[in-house]
């Protein structure tokens, strides 16, 4: 097993060849994907990829960027979205003051906003936070003192006290294919220590393409790539960090069966 816990099968870079994006992915091994949504108008396209293909799950959520044009969406919408059968989790979700591309205040309300919905339905929040250490920790800490709510912290790319605060608040961390890049030295030294059972991997498909295929856009086959590098990082085989962090996708999206194998 092999799981891809974060890819965009809608965005473009991917979606013009998504058969073959998904076939080459299965090709490398990966035997699962979770297709991400970013704002509401692509719930319906992201959900549709789930509903049609059996080792694809969907998320249902407002990327940071997109909080803007979401400022009047309420809980209940997400919520009604979240009711379907191949809709695991909730987001992505969270504070992006990199970019900015929205209101740093609208942000922190539907990031809230998120959270309550996670915590009433069960399903894990997906959090991309970018710039934001401090207040996505205020808010991670507020939120868990009102009642627990599974939750993972996506393309990990924080500081390591960032990242000790998260798994202390019961977190699961989630490392792309940024953990390969040359620079990368803090990431990978937090990837070495990070917890067995409190890690994911995963592509941003199509961003962040791991080397040997920086440049090219990045696909889920390419997790093999990431999850091949962290495992020698920590000194393991690339099988066995396969089936910890597929063991840990189960275990985090209670939501999602392992598809059958036909026999
Ligand atoms: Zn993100
Ligand atoms: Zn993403």
């Amino acid at each position: 097993m092999l799981i891809d816990s974060h890819c965009h099968l809608n965005y473009k870079g991917v979606a013009e060849d998504q058969q073959g994006v998904l076939a080459r992915a299965r090709a490398a091994g990966v035997t699962g994907f979770l297709n991400i949504s970013t704002r509401q108008s692509e719930w319906d396209a992201v959900v549709a990829v789930a509903e049609a293909e059996p080792d694809v799950w969907a998320s249902v959520g407002i990327h940071p960027h997109e909080a803007d044009a979401h400022a009047d969406l309420g809980a209940e919408a997400l919520r009604a979205a979240t009711a379907h059968p191949r809709v695991i989790a909730i987001g992505e979700t969270g504070l992006d003051y990199y970019y900015d591309h929205s209101d740093r205040a609208v942000q922190r309300a539907l990031f809230r906003m998120h959270i309550g919905v996670a915590r009433d339905t069960g399903l894990p929040l997906i959090i991309h936070t970018r710039d934001a250490e401090a207040d996505t920790a205020e808010i991670l800490a507020d939120e868990m003192g009102k009642g627990a709510f599974p939750a993972l912290i996506h393309c990990f790319t924080a500081s390591a006290d960032f990242a000790r605060t998260v798994l202390d608040l019961g977190l699961t961390i989630s490392l792309s294919g940024i953990v390969t890049f040359k620079n990368a030295r803090d990431l990978q030294e937090i990837a070495r220590e990070l917890p067995e059972q409190r890690m994911l991997v995963e592509t941003d498909a199509p961003f962040l393409a791991p080397i040997p295929h920086r440049g090219k856009p990045c696909e889920p086959a390419f997790v093999a790539d990431t999850c091949a590098f962290v495992a020698q990082l920590r000194g393991v085989s690339r099988e066995d960090l396969a089936e910890t962090t597929s063991a840990n996708f189960f275990r985090l999206f209670t939501k999602a069966q392992p598809p059958q194998v036909a026999l």
